[in-house]
């Protein structure tokens, strides 16, 4: 087996991150800020379906961060440009707010080590829906601060995201690598596992709860239930089989 390139998810695979309170938190910091003539669950409710909207598109040419500030505007009536400079000035600010619910996952600091040890092509496949300045920030919550990537994607880089097939075409193409040379790190099962293994990378699974996984499972789910991971297990068990190059 010849792998070269390692692609790791970011959120609850390199980090440990309290999604629910992160999410709680961050909605209600920016409807204060600039979204307080709408009503809390409406904002929070177009939001999510917004981001769902810049999750699935399928727009070659538009990047995410387009697709984000022409469905806010519609939405919330405000134009792109303002928009895009509330956001940014957000996240130079307030956001910083967030790093309470973000810490270093068990074992990522070495597992990533280990890959540019070895000389490894690495990258942060982490769902583009954020900008460039969001997203590096959380990396470095993340303890991945001192590392650097070949790509980290991000809603300024990417017209495709995660759980699309197309993302992971569109990493290929700009790291210029073939899917078999590559291995994808990740904790969910679609995003991070069904949809790289349709292209034919190989992947390792990071589940948040190894021993009862099924019992989260929802039913939609489980029509990937044929789809199995080339690996799974927790960080160590990759840093294992790195340093191994990947032989069992
Ligand atoms: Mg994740």
């Amino acid at each position: 087996m010849t792998i070269t390139t390692v692609l790791f998810d970011m959120d609850s695979t390199l980090n440990s991150i309290d999604e629910i309170e992160f999410s709680h938190k961050y909605f209600k910091m920016l409807h204060e800020r600039f979204f307080s003539e709408f009503e809390l669950q409406y904002f929070y409710d177009s939001l999510t379906e917004i981001t769902k909207k810049v999750m699935f598109s399928k727009s070659p040419r538009e990047l995410a961060v387009k697709t984000f500030m022409k469905e806010m505007s519609k939405s919330y009536k405000k134009p792109q440009k303002k928009l895009y400079e509330d956001f940014k000035d957000f996240y130079a600010t307030d956001y910083n707010q967030l790093e309470e619910f973000v810490r270093p996952a068990e074992g990522s600091q070495e597992a990533v080590q280990t890959c540019f040890d070895k000389g490894y092509t690495v990258v942060i496949a982490t769902t583009p829906v954020f900008t460039e300045a969001a997203i590096m920030k959380r990396l470095m919550w993340s303890g991945m601060g001192e590392f650097t990537f070949k790509l980290v994607t991000h809603a300024e880089n990417m017209h495709f995201s995660k759980p699309r097939e197309e993302y992971y075409t569109e990493i290929l193409k700009k790291i210029k690598k073939k899917p078999f040379e590559c291995i994808m790190v990740g904790n969910e099962l679609v995003g991070d596992v069904v949809s790289p293994y349709r292209l034919g990378l190989k992947t390792f699974y990071v589940p948040l709860r190894p021993d009862n996984e099924d019992l989260f499972i929802s039913p939609e789910l489980k029509r990937f239930s044929k789809i199995k991971p080339t690996y799974k297990g927790k960080l160590p068990d990759f840093t294992k089989l790195a340093k191994n190059d990947f032989q069992c």
